[in-house]
C-alpha cells in the first residue's frame, strides 16, 4: 500500500487519504475543480447534495484502514462525513466496540469505492 507523509504532523498515511487520521487536518483538496467556481455555484451544489443526487465518495480500504486502527476514535465515520455519528463513536468508544464491529463488516461488504 503506497503511503505519504502528513505535512502538518509527519504521520504516515494512505496516498489516496484526503485527512489525516493522526492530526485531523485535510491533507488534499477535496475537489480541485472547486477552486474556479464563485461561491454562488458552491451553494448551488450544497443544494444537489441535500437532494442526495451527489454522494461522497469514499474509498474502501482507507475507511477499513481507519475503522480498524482508529474506529474507537470514529475517525472512519468522520471520513465517511458523518461528523455527528464520529463524535459519538470518539465518546463511547465505538459504541462501546459494538458499533465498531459492525462497522469493520459492513465497510467489507461495500464494493470499492462506495458511496455514502
Ligand atoms: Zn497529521
Amino acid at each position: 500500500m503506497e503511503t505519504k507523509f502528513c505535512e502538518f504532523c509527519g504521520n504516515k498515511v494512505a496516498i489516496d487519504a484526503v485527512i489525516c487520521p493522526k492530526c485531523g487536518k485535510q491533507l488534499e483538496e477535496l475537489k480541485a475543480e472547486n477552486h474556479n467556481q464563485n461561491p454562488q455555484v458552491i451553494i448551488n451544489n450544497s443544494n444537489v447534495l441535500d437532494g442526495n443526487v451527489a454522494r461522497k465518495k469514499c474509498d474502501k480500504w482507507v475507511a477499513f484502514l481507519l475503522c480498524f486502527f482508529l474506529g474507537w476514535l470514529g475517525v472512519h465515520k468522520f471520513y465517511e462525513g458523518k461528523a455527528g455519528l464520529g463524535v459519538l463513536y470518539m465518546f463511547t468508544f465505538g459504541l462501546f466496540g459494538i458499533g465498531l464491529l459492525v462497522d469493520i463488516i459492513t465497510i467489507l461488504c461495500k464494493p470499492n469505492p462506495y458511496y455514502v
